[in-house]
């Protein structure tokens, strides 16, 4: 029984062989694309379970094509690898919907961990979150959150949330009343506990504030807790 069936976008031939032995050692059926059009046309038949992404790719590049899945609805779980380390690209991504990132050069270890969080996630094969026994429903403002259709809707049209805001959402929501630290955040959201920073965080929680307040600049749902965090009140 395979852990997952993963795609692997990536034009370097040396990257790909290395990258795709080491998560088939590791139980992964693996399948490779070497340019962003094959990449896009395999991730569309929604047959994996992840897909990991280059950005600098031939013909389409890695934004490109995380951005059309997202827009053709495809919501597998999405892992960027970039050379580009500065933030500017990570924000872009993650706007973009991608799920996480890994800059060049990095361990095939660390890889493997983000592929487990995500997967663990995406839930993959592993039990609901402890705590939340039955909740699949929750109601707050002008806003109902379905987590096991994963479908938001406020007042009577469908919100569009990235995998990463949805979890973050559903975070809070489970959560409700609990002031919470931006590193528990990244822990149980993120799923790892290094991360390139915590303003991450601080992106995805304007983004929601954006998509779900009446008035993001002045948030009844998503409070600000000075030094300390955020803080669910919906
Ligand atoms: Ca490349």
């Amino acid at each position: 029984m395979a852990e997952g069936r993963v795609l692997l976008v990536e034009d370097e031939p040396g990257l790909q062989l290395t990258l795709s032995d080491r998560l088939a050692a590791e139980g992964y059926e693996v399948e490779t694309a070497g340019d962003g059009e094959l990449g896009l046309a395999r991730a569309l038949t929604g047959a994996f379970d992840l897909v990991v992404l280059d950005v600098m790719l031939p013909k389409r590049d890695g934004f490109d094509v995380c951005r059309t899945l997202r827009q053709r609805g495809i919501s597998t779980p999405i892992l960027m690898l970039t050379a580009r380390g500065q933030v500017v690209d990570r924000v872009v991504g993650l706007k973009l919907g991608a799920d996480d990132y890994l800059v060049k050069p990095f361990e095939a270890m660390e890889l493997l961990a983000r592929i487990e969080a995500l997967l663990r996630r995406a839930g993959h094969g592993v039990a609901p979150p402890a705590g939340t026994p039955g909740a699949t429903r929750f109601e707050f403002d002008d806003v109902t959150v379905d987590t096991r259709k994963a479908e938001v809707v406020k007042g009577g049209v469908p919100v569009e949330l990235s995998a990463k805001e949805f979890h973050l959402l559903r975070y809070f929501l489970e959560h409700r009343g609990a002031t919470l630290s931006r590193d528990e955040l990244l822990q149980e959201v993120w799923g790892y506990e290094h991360t390139p920073s915590t303003r991450t965080v601080d992106v995805h929680v304007a983004w929601l504030r954006q998509k779900l307040e009446a008035s993001p600049k002045t948030p009844q749902l998503i409070l600000t807790v000075h030094g300390l965090g955020y803080k669910f009140v919906g």
